[in-house]
């Protein structure tokens, strides 16, 4: 069984992908990583994430030692990976590498729980199971904001909103891929929701009739 999660920004679909993986013994994809190494790639030799070939060919030229990256989370790096994810040279480049995940289920699991922003509509268009997750931009910028500030960065709340709201834009606006709830998807707004409650909506969608 293939899991889809798409979602804006900090809207909780990593914590809740994970939980999900955990519960059914699945295999677990988060596909920003993949943006952000790229991004990560592209920093490191001096170009610019709004560089279309540089970014195809650093996407191109993607390791597995990549995903390790310290700077991943970082928020220069957020602002790169949703710069990045525009080019379709990119997104080209590893689109393979995350359907052949799936297919493959790492590890001989029965299934996988592959999170984005086009998993349900581009990637996996025939995943069994399509979630949609999502929370206000005021609600995803401040957990991400604790999330920084407990790792010793100093970035104001509103600085956050700012850039949340800014890879929204792009994320929506852009030609390729860009993000919106698959058909026949389940909607989950978690603002009132903390993740225990998110994860047992999740779960009744994903073990009930449809
Ligand atoms: O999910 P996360 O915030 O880590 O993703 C980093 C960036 O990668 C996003 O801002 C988005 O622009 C891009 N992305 C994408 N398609 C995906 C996953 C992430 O465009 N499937």
């Amino acid at each position: 069984m293939i899991i889809a999660i798409d979602g804006p920004a900090a809207a909780g679909k990593g914590t809740l992908a994970k939980k999900l993986a955990e519960h059914y013994g699945f295999a677990h994809l988060d596909t920003g990583a993949l943006y952000r190494a790229v991004a990560s790639r592209v920093l490191r030799a001096g170009a610019s994430p709004d560089d279309a070939d540089a970014a195809a060919r650093e996407a191109q030229a993607l390791t597995e030692a990549d995903l390790k990256a310290e700077d991943l989370r970082s928020e220069r790096v957020s602002d790169a990976a949703s710069r990045v994810a525009t080019e379709p040279g990119v997104r080209a480049a590893l689109l393979d590498f995350q359907r052949a995940f799936a297919r493959r289920h790492p590890g001989g699991r029965s299934g996988a729980v592959v999170e984005g922003r086009d998993i349900g509509t581009v990637v996996l268009p025939d995943a069994e199971k399509k979630l949609f997750v999502t929370a206000s931009a005021e609600c995803r910028a401040e957990r991400r904001w604790k999330e920084l500030v407990s790792s010793g960065s100093a970035i104001r709340l509103e600085e956050v909103l700012k850039s949340v709201v800014e890879r929204d834009r792009r994320d929506q606006e852009r030609a390729q891929s860009s993000l919106r709830m698959a058909e026949g998807a389940f909607l989950l707004d978690t603002t009132k929701l903390d993740i225990d409650e998110a994860f047992t909506a999740a779960k009744a969608y994903i073990s009930g009739p449809n």
